[in-house]
């Protein structure tokens, strides 16, 4: 039985509830009057069920789905404005003793270097990273309880929060390592990071078993109820995702708002934000040997449908997608995207050579952030380096409910502005300088509340003067 509620995995993912939803969907998908229902809904802006979204997703009349897409459209902007925030990867360790068959950090893998970076170097890939721009990064690793045991992670945050090199400094550190205990969610959470990431992979509980035949990650169960674990431990902001290309499409994209339903049911707060990655060519790896890739169109319309779905949740998509894909999906959903990353370990000090296999997957979009920055103000979007919520206390259901009322522009506007500003002032090349100090005064102007865009212009002055890290 489906029972959001329940602490159980294969109760709040229940099997039987996606196979119904999935053919409720198929019955309706072209039930001019269920899609009219569900677009109604839909148009509170408030969400959809799994099953409603389903039901979109599906749905193939050519004008309904123009519906979804500007829905998706206007969801975003009243939510997110055209605000993208940015991020990077930082990998810590490639040893890993799962067989994952889809990543190349599988170790059966004998061919690849392994390798972990000391506090040194983490404390050299973080200068690199600061000195590019970036001011939150994901970190990654494989896992490996003697070589990436809990405290080399702890001693990796602190050392990333210690840096400040020039102007610099990583102010939200999220954290992407396996699932693990409570107590070891309870020590990040005690070490300051942001989110706690974890993709299911996917949902599918056979399909999951198969694609990880050997290491702890083949446990289905402990995997699938690692957020609630993280949760119950402090960390109230987990982002989630699922690996698409290894199951079906349609059985991941209900599962995935299962998980969010069951969030929001058990602990009141939803996820934080969900990723959208896509398999990728990597060493050993060949997606085409999966069978369930998606297109480009399917991948849109899956990104429009979750952020009709859950319009609260951030939406995230890293370099795996091409610049044209990316823009694509920023317009339909996505909230915030990763830039100038590597996805190998030291990669950001140490760029390996072209030729090198040594990345967890191959990334499309490979050009520098301050590229992306200037691409992204071109194409009308304010780019952002706010780290702000978490800092100033905005987590879990008090963020939700800022974020539910549609408030929180009143923060995330001023925040952007000041952090690009901040951007221009340290790292920006003089082309993307120019456009940013273009595009601030329209920005400024969008703040409505006098008082706080009063002291807006106020520290763009003093970021101007050398200051810096001001936030609301
Ligand atoms: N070891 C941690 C875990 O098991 O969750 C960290 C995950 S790994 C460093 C980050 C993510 O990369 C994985 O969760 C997986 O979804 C994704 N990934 C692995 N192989 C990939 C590939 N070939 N293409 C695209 N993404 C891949």
């Amino acid at each position: 039985m489906y029972n959001p509620k329940s602490s159980e995995a294969e109760e709040f993912i229940c099997h039987n509830e996606v196979l119904a939803s999935l053919q409720f969907a198929e019955e309706n998908k072209d039930n001019v009057e269920v899609v009219d229902k569900i677009l109604k809904k839909a148009r509170l802006k408030k969400g959809l069920t799994h099953r409603e979204a389903a039901v979109l997703l599906d749905c193939t009349i050519p004008e309904k789905v123009q519906e979804i897409y500007q829905l998706a459209r206007e969801i975003k902007q009243d939510y997110y404005g055209n605000r993208i925030v940015l991020f990077a990867p930082l990998y810590l360790s490639n040893y890993c003793v799962n067989g994952c068959v889809y990543c190349p950090y599988h170790f059966v893998n004998k061919h690849i270097p392994r390798i972990k970076l000391t506090q040194e170097q983490i404390r050299r890939e973080t200068e690199a990273l600061q000195d590019m721009g970036h001011k939150r990064i994901a970190i990654e690793a494989g896992e490996d309880p003697v070589n990436n045991p809990i405290e080399y992670i702890l001693d990796s945050i602190k050392t990333i929060y210690s840096v400040k090199h020039k102007n610099g400094s990583i102010r939200r550190v999220n954290v992407n390592i396996a699932a693990t205990t409570i107590e070891n969610y309870k020590k990040l959470h005690d070490a300051g990071i942001g989110t706690y990431i974890l993709f299911q992979e996917t949902y599918n509980k056979e399909t999951y078993e198969r694609l990880h035949p050997t290491g702890p990650k083949h446990n289905y169960k402990y995997h699938t109820e690692a957020m609630d674990r993280a949760m119950q431990a402090g960390i109230d902001d987990v982002s989630l995702g699922v690996l698409f290309g290894l199951e079906l499409y349609r059985y991941e994209f209900s599962a995935l708002l299962m998980h969010a339903e069951h969030l929001e049911a058990a602990y009141g707060v939803g996820p934080h934000a969900i990723s959208v990655p896509r398999i990728k060519k990597a060493d050993d790896i060949d997606p085409s040997a999966f069978d369930n890739g998606i297109d480009d169109d399917i991948f849109a319309k899956i990104v429009a449908c979750i952020r009709i779905a859950v319009p609260y949740t951030g939406m995230i998509i890293s370099t795996r997608e091409s610049a044209e894909c990316r823009k694509r999906l920023l317009e339909l959903g996505v909230s915030q995207i990763s830039g100038g990353s590597k996805t190998s370990v030291g990669g950001y000090f140490n760029p390996a050579p072209e030729d090198d296999n040594s990345a967890q997957f191959d990334v499309s979009d490979r050009r520098p952030l301050d590229d992306v920055i200037k691409w992204l103000i071109e194409l009308g979007y304010l780019p952002s380096f706010c780290t702000s919520c978490y800092r100033q206390g905005r987590t879990g259901d008090r963020f939700m409910e800022i974020c539910k009322s549609q408030q929180i522009h009143n923060y995330c506007q001023p925040n952007a502005v000041m952090t690009l500003k901040e951007y221009l002032e340290d790292y920006a090349s003089d082309a993307t300088k120019a456009a940013g100090e273009k595009l601030l005064p329209f920005e400024i102007d969008k703040i409505t509340d006098e008082t706080i865009r009063t002291k807006v212009v106020e520290n763009l002055n003093k970021i101007h003067n050398g200051e810096r890290d001001f936030k609301f």
